[in-house]
């Protein structure tokens, strides 16, 4: 082990923050410590929740309550005492949260040096005066193009894009896009008024109403009389009858662009684009910035064109200027020396921050791609490295695993990355599964023994070594008992799914055969296009001929469909195999919902087993309770204050909200009629806080309600109470109750399961779970494919596939695809090394 100069120890008492236990532990600065233990254990109710929201709670005491506002704040943490607490940064996987507007060249601040190059020492033409730093961003009224506002295409509206299907009537929604609910139904009302015959189909109105209805900038004021026909109407008009309301028009055209160009809800603006049709802006080519600021170049290229190089290539071209004595500065000092001072700086500064970024497998990327395209690890790397450079000291970093959608080739630069940060006096507090950066910790803290109530107790906290002798500890069978992985069942394919000529990002015309009623695991280091493949061509091209959108998505995913509305379309074909795929199913690690109504219960669909049940004791037959009575989202049972949330939101100005339970009915979302009702001497309430667990006793007789807690308890869940709300689940849980739902339908064997990096967040003895239930899957008689880089599970597959060679431009290929033995015995693939070490 290396030498361990920790100057002092941050000390916690008392932490009780979600399923802590009220532990006491000591942790030491200036030290990489990594904290460990199965997915649901505590450690990021640990790290995050207690230790880096406490920073964070100390540090805004000392800012204005107005930079308050500007910090997403976390709770404060249940805990008594924590001493020698440096100040925090966390650099966490966020994930579904899309800024748009930021990309990797702003993120990582290379854009900002780029555009002072420009602007300082950029080749202009003749006669044409040197530009602001500014007029070189998009997002500044300076630099972005007049035409798109920075954008890089226009969207604009037609017939067919707002009214898909012209056979329908006003009345059955012809226009599309107009607004949903109340707000389209006043619509149809003033067109009532207004003289419109609202049930004839849209195709046969007259050309001018149609017209009108959709593109006219006028918004007259219309007395609306909701449901009466038009010529009662006309009547109420002549005899001046007061009319409900007056409405304001607006046409189709004018909600579409007015709802895009001002709305804060990345959903919504999902909505207004599925009504426009894209292109690119015909002034700016795309590239976003005014004319003038184009013609400014640096070595040939504008600055549009020098974004969108992968960092490998752009650092190519500055390294000649960075290096003092290069001939190319020489030349330049001889032509311009004022100009040759400028280059030398920032070429310096550019090329020193690429060098991390480069080290860290993230040279594919170009500036210019827009952040919400990236994967949660890539995104977290790209921050890393922006610290590295930063000169920060003194504090402390947490981090969720760094090492997430990292190849294992990648994981020493990583290791060199953190020591970094470390060397200059920093700590790095941070959560990880992998066992070669546990392996190179200073000091671990072991969370356990399993997942939530099972779990919330420090198990250990010291030098690795010591784990060794905690028998309760599951990192520690993983870190010591070396070779217990788990072996390729080497079953033979039924059939194989043939693609041809795929195009998609970096793949370009490849072909690729997937065996089916097999596992297959496609690898290759982070860039070379395994998401391309899987998640994006295969599942778009298989979706495309199901005719059908992907099962087990949600709504979680329409904002994510507006960056790739953009994006280039999967180009290529399915040829053959088709007929052994009956269903596409997706099991990703998006989170399930977005509010606290959807839990454990009502997204297994459990819980309507539950108030079936409820519904059929007799004193709820005695008083007509239906199942809806027994539902939180139906008025008739649910607790009229909070209205079936079970608590209430205290706004506080400048601080973080708080909620507080609901004063009617203390936390259990009934009224208490409902409450009156009990199944077997439980009221509804009292179920929805049982544990999987506990259910599974108290169930024992109800096969319906069984068959999904069995599920649930075989993926590990038995610890998740069945009221548990959505928004409280870790990426591996919602991953895992998905993966439960699909578990629970009937096994009829013909579907196709895609995974990408199912085990992101996972420990290892997660992992050997996970695989159990995927072989149990292929056993039943469906196909798994996932992306992973965890070589364990690799090497437990049936089948390979390996994609690279390199990244980007250098990948995209298919290198080898075979059984693991093959793969790992491949001189081109990179994966090769690893794979054979898990095979051993
Ligand atoms: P780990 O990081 O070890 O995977 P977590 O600290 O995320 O584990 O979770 C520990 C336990 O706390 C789990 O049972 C989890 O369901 C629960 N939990 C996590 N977040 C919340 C929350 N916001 N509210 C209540 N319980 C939570
Ligand atoms: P992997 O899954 O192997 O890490 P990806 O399939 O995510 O690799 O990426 C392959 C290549 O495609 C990379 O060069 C990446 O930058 C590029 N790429 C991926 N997604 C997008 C996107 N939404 N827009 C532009 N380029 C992308
Ligand atoms: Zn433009
Ligand atoms: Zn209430």
């Amino acid at each position: 082990m290396r030498e361990l100069k920790a100057t002092g120890f941050v000390r916690i008492r008392g932490a009780r923050e979600h399923n802590l236990k009220n532990i006491d532990v000591d942790i030491p600065r200036d030290a990489l410590v990594v904290f460990t233990g199965v997915s649901g254990s505590g450690k990021s109710s640990l790290a995050f929740s207690t230790l880096y929201a406490e920073a964070q709670r100390r540090y805004l005491e000392s800012v204005s309550p107005y930079a308050r506002r500007l910090f997403h704040q976390m709770e404060v943490p249940e805990v008594d005492l924590i001493e020698g607490l440096p100040p925090a940064v966390a650099l966490q996987q966020q994930r579904g949260s899309p800024t748009t507007r930021s990309s990797v060249g702003s993120v990582t601040t290379l854009s900002n040096l780029l555009r002072m190059l420009y602007s300082r020492a950029g080749d202009y033409p003749p006669g044409r005066p040197h530009l602001e730093a500014e007029s070189f961003s998009p997002n500044t009224p300076e630099g972005t193009c007049p035409r798109c506002h920075g954008l890089g295409r226009i969207h604009e509206v037609t017939e067919a894009s707002m009214v898909p299907d012209p056979s329908k009537t006003i009345r059955e929604r012809a226009v599309a896009a107009w607004p949903m609910a109340w707000g389209g139904q006043n619509l149809r009302d003033i067109l009532i008024s207004l003289g419109v015959d609202v049930d004839k189909p849209w195709r046969d109105l007259p050309k001018k109403t149609r017209d009108w209805i959709l593109f006219t900038e006028e918004q007259p004021q219309v007395p609306v009389y909701p449901g009466w026909t038009h010529e009662e109407i006309q009547r109420a008009i002549r005899r001046k009858t007061e009319p409900a309301y007056m409405g304001t028009f607006s046409s189709a055209k004018r909600h579409v662009t007015h709802s895009f160009a001002t709305t804060q809800s990345a959903m919504m603006k999902a909505r207004a684009a599925r009504f426009m049709i894209g292109r690119l802006c015909p002034v700016c080519d795309g590239k976003r910035l005014r004319r003038e600021s184009l013609l400014v170049r640096f070595e040939g290229l504008d600055i549009a064109e020098m974004s969108g190089l992968p960092m490998a290539r752009f650092s190519k071209i500055f390294a000649p200027y960075a290096e003092a004595n290069a001939g190319k500065l020489k030349a330049l000092r001889k032509t311009h020396p004022e100009k040759a001072l400028v280059v030398e700086r920032i070429a310096g500064d550019l090329c020193r921050r690429l060098s991390v970024l480069l080290d860290l497998g993230l040279g594919y990327l170009t500036l210019e791609r827009s952040t919400p395209t990236l994967s949660p690890g890539e995104l977290q790397r790209l921050r890393l490295a922006t610290q590295v450079v930063s000169n920060l000291f003194g504090v402390v970093y947490v981090m969720d695993e760094p090492s997430a959608g990292l190849h294992p080739a990648d994981t020493e630069a990583l290791l060199r990355a953190l020591d970094g940060l470390k060397a200059v006096g920093n700590s790095l507090f941070i959560v990880e599964h992998e066992m070669d950066i546990i392996r190179r910790a200073d000091w671990i803290v072991d969370v356990g023994p399993a997942a939530g109530e099972h779990g919330g107790e420090i198990l250990y906290s010291g030098p690795i070594e010591g784990l060794g002798a905690v028998a309760a500890s599951e990192t520690r069978r993983h870190l010591f008992d070396e070779g217990a992985g788990i072996a390729s069942r080497k079953r033979e394919p039924a059939a194989w799914l043939r693609l041809e000529d795929v195009s998609r990002n970096n793949l370009k015309q490849v072909d690729c055969d997937i065996p089916l009623g097999v596992m297959t695991t496609v690898t290759g280091i982070s860039g070379s296009g395994k998401s391309s493949l899987v998640s994006k061509a295969l599942v778009e091209l298989v979706a495309g001929s199901l005719g059908a959108a992907p099962s087990a998505r949600d709504d979680a995913d329409d904002e994510a469909g507006f960056e790739d509305a953009t994006a280039v379309p999967t180009e290529g074909r399915i040829v053959g195999g088709l007929e052994g795929v009956r269903r596409l199913i997706e099991v990703d690690q998006k989170p399930i919902g977005r509010t606290p109504r959807s839990n454990l219960a009502t997204y297994t669909g459990l819980f309507d087993h539950v108030r079936a049940l409820f519904a059929a004791t007799p004193e709820a037959r005695k008083r007509r309770y239906d199942a809806g009575r027994f539902s939180f989202n139906v008025a008739k049972g649910r607790c009229p204050r909070c209205e079936g949330e079970g608590f209430v939101m205290v706004e506080l100005l400048f601080l973080p909200r708080v909620y507080a339970p609901c004063p009617a009915c203390h936390g259990a979302r009934y009224n208490p009629k409902t409450l009156e009702i009990t199944y077997s001497g439980k009221t509804i309430a009292e179920v929805l806080a049982l544990t999987v667990e506990q259910a599974w006793d108290f169930f024992g007789d109800a096969p319906n309600v069984c068959r999904s807690l069995k599920v649930l308890r075989e993926v590990g869940l038995n610890y998740l109470r069945l009221g548990q709300p959505a928004t409280e689940f870790s990426g591996g849980e919602a991953q895992r109750v998905k993966l439960a739902t699909e578990l629970q339908r009937a096994q009829r064997g013909g579907a196709l399961y895609v995974l990408d990096e199912p085990t992101t967040g996972l420990h290892p003895t997660d992992v050997e779970r996970l695989l159990g239930q995927l072989n149990a899957l292929v056993d039943a008689g469906n196909t798994v494919i996932l992306v992973d880089h965890d070589m364990k599970v690799a090497a437990a597959s049936d089948w390979v596939i390996d994609i690279g060679p390199g990244a980007g431009d250098e990948g995209g290929r298919i290198v080898v695809s075979g059984p693991p033995a093959v793969v790992a015995a491949s001189p081109e693939s990179r994966t090769a090394l690893y794979l054979d070490r898990a095979l051993q």
